[in-house]
């Protein structure tokens, strides 16, 4: 019985409340689609991140889930999330479909939701104050050779920063 019970502290406990505040908080007027976006992401960081630790690797197994609900380039968030995670990440067939192998032994689902988080907050959030939506596309300027995020609610367009790496993991 004692090691039914440790098994279950070590579960992933969500917390809602706050989560939802952080997706919710500052949204006047939600769009229908922008509520679409965000409920389905707040379900996938809720329990849809699928993920199987390998002996020496995790398999990220329901990465393209996520990159179609946000509507992001692949590169563009790989090239993120090596950075933010500090592994490297290959993928495990040509199809997207089939995930990611993220270099490191047993990534947590913490790790994976922080990422993600800082992702949708750089990357996908529209900044303007009284907007935050998360309905907007990101898109390669090959004259500024630089990407720029366009929201489709209050139409802002911002180049986003670019992703360096400084740090040697
Ligand atoms: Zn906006």
């Amino acid at each position: 019985m004692a090691s039914l019970a440790n098994s279950e502290t070590n579960k992933y406990v969500f917390d809602f409340s706050t989560e939802c505040w952080e997706f919710y908080q500052g949204i006047k007027n939600l769009k229908k689609d922008d509520v679409k976006i965000k409920t389905k992401l707040i379900e996938y960081l809720k329990t849809g991140i699928k993920r199987k630790p390998m002996p020496d690797k995790t398999h990220w197994e329901n990465v393209k889930e996520l990159l179609m609900m946000i509507r992001r380039n692949p590169d563009h968030f790989k090239k993120f999330a090596k950075k933010h995670m500090c592994l490297d990440i290959e993928r495990k067939t040509n199809s997207l479909r089939d995930g990611w192998y993220l270099k490191m032994k047993n990534v947590s689902i913490d790790m994976l939701k922080d990422m993600i988080k800082e992702y949708c907050y750089k990357y996908v959030r529209c900044d303007e104050k009284g907007c935050m939506s998360y309905n907007t596309k990101l898109k390669l300027d090959p004259k500024l050779k630089s990407w720029v995020m366009t929201c489709r609610s209050c139409q802002r367009q911002k180049v986003v920063e670019d992703i360096k790496f400084s740090k040697i993991c």
